[in-house]
């Protein structure tokens, strides 16, 4: 198949090019390298010559997306290019919803136009367990019909998006040229390419497990927890952490599962959560280092707790996640940010 990943540059977008090319597909890469970063593009390029290429450019640049869509032939969209910091979503509403909407929405419409006005066959978008916002009681462990209500605009983004591809996959079948659509709810999402090529790198970088694993490394004096007052059996906060891989794995399923003319919402997550503590615990574990935790104030937007019941991907999709140890998928992230100290740049 021809695949347009947007995001391709970023952490789990170059991880799906690397799965895709790896399985014999032809891949375009499209990022505007905002947050996204040359070197796994030229990575991917090197390894990959004949299938892969990549195109600088915003997801919401239409004529650009159109001219790649036609150049390529391209007949799936991973889309993966967002803004995806909840705290960040909180301080500036209007440029993610800008970014994650508007800019989406140029995209589709170059979607809507490939294929000589007939349009693609399969889009993949990534969403979010953030549409859930704090999911009410018996819901948790959260299936995908738990009432989505975001506790943040980034969630929101998320969910607003949602509706916009289920009326756009609505059009299409009404026009009688039905598309696969599939809404991929991640949550959140760690580790690293067990080969060592492909990392995480985020400027700048807010996630649990690679501040964590800054502080291990001495890179940053020490970490805050943000909360420890929440209603959880430590105090804070719970989410499910899936491996990377396992993620993209998900994406690949979706891609040659969902049959054209289904809409489909799947949660990726392993179905087990954990605190963060926890979390920090694993690292201390995986790298035998120990760091300064200091106890800090919630982070505005956070959810107190939340992990996945994955029954519907399991039968559906016959997905599964191959790692659910949480040390092992802390000592992929582990493995890639020691040699990679400065990320991409070291
Ligand atoms: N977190 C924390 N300290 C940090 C970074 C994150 O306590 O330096 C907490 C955060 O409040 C949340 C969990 O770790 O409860 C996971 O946050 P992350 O930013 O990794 O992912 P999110 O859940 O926001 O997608």
């Amino acid at each position: 198949m021809s695949i347009l990943v947007t995001g391709s540059a970023g952490y789990i977008g170059s991880h799906a090019c690397q799965r895709l090319l790896r399985d014999g597909h032809r891949v375009v890469g499209l990022d505007n390298l905002f947050r996204g970063h040359q070197a796994p593009m030229d990575l991917l390029s090197e390894a990959h010559p004949d299938r892969f290429s990549f195109v600088h450019a915003d997801v919401g640049d239409t004529d650009r997306v159109l001219a790649t869509l036609d150049e390529h032939q391209v007949d799936t969209v991973m889309h993966f290019g967002a803004l995806a910091y909840v705290g960040e979503s909180v301080e500036d509403p209007l440029w993610y919803y800008r970014n994650n909407i508007a800019m989406g929405i140029g995209l589709l419409d170059a979607c809507d136009q490939a294929q000589n006005g007939r349009g693609i066959s399969r889009f993949i978008f990534s969403s979010s367990c953030a549409t859930y916002g704090d999911p009410p009681e018996g819901m948790i462990p959260v299936p995908e019909h738990c009432p989505q209500a975001p506790t943040s605009p980034y969630g929101y983004t998320k969910l607003h998006f949602e509706h916009i591809l289920k009326d756009y996959a609505t059009k299409r079948r009404r026009a009688d040229n039905p598309i696969a659509l599939t809404m991929l709810r991640y949550f959140n999402v760690a580790g690293s390419d067990r080969t060592g090529m492909l990392g995480e790198d985020h400027t700048p970088e807010t996630h649990l497990v690679p501040v964590g694993i800054e502080a291990a490394t001495g890179k940053r004096d020490s970490l805050s927890i943000f909360g420890t007052d929440y209603p959880t059996p430590d105090g804070t906060c719970v989410r499910d952490y899936v491996h990377v891989e396992d993620l993209v794995d998900a994406h690949t399923r979706a891609m040659d599962r969902v049959e054209i003319g289904q809409v489909q919402a799947f949660n990726v997550g392993i179905g087990k959560g954990y605190s963060v503590r926890e979390i920090l615990d694993s690292i201390k574990r995986v790298s035998g280092n120990d760091f300064i935790i200091h106890e800090t104030d919630r982070r505005a937007g956070d959810a107190i707790a939340l992990y996945n019941d994955p029954s519907k991907i399991q039968s559906e999709l016959g997905w599964r996640a191959e790692i659910t140890d949480i040390d092992e998928i802390v000592s992929t992230a582990y493995a890639w940010l020691r040699t990679h100290p400065e990320g991409y740049g070291s």
